[in-house]
């Protein structure tokens, strides 16, 4: 697989995580030595038109720039395989992360990551970027920027309708209760409910809803019945249920989330985003990413969509407004 030119400037490491479809490599640039991380994407499990749509999407990531989502560097597309040259998170994800604290994360310590990845998702909902597989798997940890950020972009609702059957099991503990009932939904408020299953999950330690079979775990999520332990400060367990209320129009938006009170208090200067390496001649430069944004999502509104499903339309549709306005 390494027939490619381009695809040869790497030196391909260990697996760094498993995805559906792709698997995550660390990787060193040949000439510079620079360490990256390569998520390869096996295209041949995916139809023509998910090809087509992953291709359009990615053009879009990587334009998505911001300190606390990680940085698509440079696309390499072969037959078989799509290789994407990512920002390397030396970290790991904050899954294992949660793993690995009995009972939780420090409250300190929680709002410090929780308030970057509250960041993140705000700064995509302003380009009108829904993520919809927010989830700590899905966001990975830079210690020496003292960062953390969003991954897997774009891809969740890309592999979403080829993968639900296969994968509803594993991730049924963070649907949110609008898309259990399989109803038309707002696609940000989806992410909304993520990040009160994230923040649940980053200060007890353990999902929100987890029951022994998914039965009962589906009843506890439309129920919104969940339990917080007691160690738990009230103004968290109150923003926690300000994220996690079943109703998707009474969910706080991303601007009550960062003025609640458990938010204030922290002085962490913004980050600014990482330079890509200079040799990167396909990256991009920060400039005016909005206004690069529309014009590319209004040449990705091909006639394919209409044949996706009404899963993706939804997320699209919201989109495609968001142009107008
Ligand atoms: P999938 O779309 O298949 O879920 P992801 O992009 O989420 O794939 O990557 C799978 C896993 O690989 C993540 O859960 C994380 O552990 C790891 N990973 C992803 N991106 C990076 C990165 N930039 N640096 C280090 N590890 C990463
Ligand atoms: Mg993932």
């Amino acid at each position: 697989e390494t027939g490619t030119n381009r695809g040869g400037l790497y030196h391909l490491g260990r697996t760094l995580g498993r995805g559906h479809f792709a698997v995550v490599k660390l990787a060193r640039h040949i000439n510079t030595g620079q360490l990256v991380a390569v998520k390869m994407i096996d295209k041949t499990k995916l139809d023509v038109m998910a090809t087509s749509h992953l291709l359009q999407e990615v053009r879009c990531m990587r334009l998505v720039q911001h300190p606390n989502v990680v940085r698509l560097y440079e696309v390499i597309d072969t037959p078989t395989t799509l290789y994407l040259v990512m920002e390397l998170a030396e970290g790991g994800d904050l899954y294992d992360y949660i793993l690995r604290q009995e009972g939780g994360v420090a409250e300190g310590t929680a709002k410090r990551h929780f308030a970057q990845i509250v960041r993140a998702v705000s700064y995509c909902h302003r380009l009108h970027v829904v993520h919809r597989d927010l989830k700590p798997e899905n966001v990975v940890f830079f210690p020496q920027q003292g960062a953390v950020k969003l991954t897997d972009f774009g891809f969740s609702n890309l592999f979403q309708p080829g993968t639900m059957l296969a994968t509803s099991c594993g991730s049924l503990a963070y649907s949110a209760p609008e898309i259990l009932l399989g109803e038309e939904y707002d696609a940000p408020a989806v992410d909304i409910w993520s990040l009160g299953v994230i923040l649940y999950m980053l200060v007890c330690g353990v999902p929100p809803f987890q029951e022994t079979n998914d039965s009962e775990t589906l009843v506890m999520i439309l129920d919104c019945r969940y339990s917080v332990p007691e160690h738990v400060s009230d103004d968290c367990r109150d923003l926690i249920s300000r994220m996690l209320q079943k109703d998707p129009s009474r969910r706080a938006s991303l601007d009550e989330i960062e003025a609640h009170l458990w938010l204030q208090g922290l002085d962490d200067a913004l980050l600014s985003p990482e330079a890509p390496p200079h040799w990167l001649s396909g990256a991009l430069s920060p400039s005016s990413p909005l206004s690069i944004i529309r014009n590319l999502t209004v040449h990705s509104v091909s006639p394919a969509y209409k044949l996706w499903t009404e899963y993706e339309k939804i997320c699209f549709t919201w989109r495609i407004i968001g142009l107008d306005s």
